[in-house]
């Protein structure tokens, strides 16, 4: 399958119409693989737009939306492998980091609390995802880099605040950026911690362990990536940044009316360009 749609990051979204749909998407095919930058020049950089021409038409009619009929559930803990990371087949993907939760168990979001999720509020905005695995599970670095961040009180940015929503939690400046600026990526809510501050990891190394410190309702891990700034006012959608099953893909979006505020119910139609 191949799709290809407007791309529009949340936190940089343009206000679209009713009629408009603002889709992200990723392709999965083989083709020419841009490598990751290693560049990092963090303060000179600007803020990226990534946009992409949308070829979808307005229409006074609603969105249609519809999936095929899921299968039964798995009977085994059998999961699709991981693609290698970076996987970037097309110009616009970026899937640069491993799942933080290992392929041998669940390793996807919750659904119904991804990244721009308001579910607390309008102006609590989710900044990360939330991967339900049970406590004590391995928590693994999505890519190399150095741990900049091994303490509680990340969100706050105040070391050792043990009343911190991020609880013990863990920063990894990448070794690696995106067009030209610096990529971090965050792991937070552990029970335990096997990282120190200015510890170099490797894709894979386990960092900590699935907790419920700070505010959480159970045990999670609290995923996030900060392009170009360590901060949650620099996050992205990380679906966006974590390569998929093999087979499987990535789209996300939103609908929004001209004042941008979200659209509920709308149904979507999502097809392939070809058959
Ligand atoms: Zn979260």
């Amino acid at each position: 399958m191949f799709i290809k749609r407007l791309l529009s990051s949340f936190l940089t979204s343009t206000l679209l119409s009713a009629s408009f749909l603002s889709l992200t998407a990723c392709s999965y095919e083989v083709g020419n693989a841009p490598t990751p930058t290693p560049v990092i020049q963090p303060e000179a950089q600007s803020q990226p737009e990534v946009m992409f021409e949308a070829d979808i038409t307005p229409s006074p009619q609603p969105f249609q939306f519809s999936l095929p009929t899921p299968g039964a559930e798995p009977v085994t803990n059998w999961r699709p492998p991981l693609y290698p990371a970076p996987w970037a087949i097309a110009p616009y993907d970026h899937f640069y980091f491993t799942r933080p939760i290992a392929a041998d168990q669940k390793n996807w979001p919750a659904a119904d609390y991804r990244y721009g999720g308001v579910f607390f509020g309008r102006n609590i905005v989710h900044t990360g995802i939330d991967i339900p695995s049970p406590e004590g599970t391995p928590i693994l670095a999505a890519g190399p880099g150095a741990v900049v961040w091994a303490d509680w009180g990340l969100f706050m940015e105040i070391p050792g605040d043990n009343t911190d929503p991020y609880g013990l939690a863990v920063a990894i400046r990448h070794d690696f950026g995106y067009n030209d600026q610096q990529l971090y990526t965050i792991y937070a809510h552990m029970s335990l911690m096997n990282v120190i501050k200015g510890q170099h990891v490797e894709t894979g190394e386990v960092i900590g362990f699935v907790g419920s410190t700070g505010a959480t309702t159970g045990p999670h891990v609290h995923f996030e990536v900060r392009l170009s700034d360590n901060s949650f006012f620099h996050t992205y959608n990380p679906e966006l940044w974590i390569a998929p099953p093999q087979g499987w893909g990535v789209l996300a979006g939103r609908v929004t009316d001209e004042k941008g505020e979200l659209i509920q119910q709308m149904e979507i139609l999502v097809a392939p360009e070809r058959a």
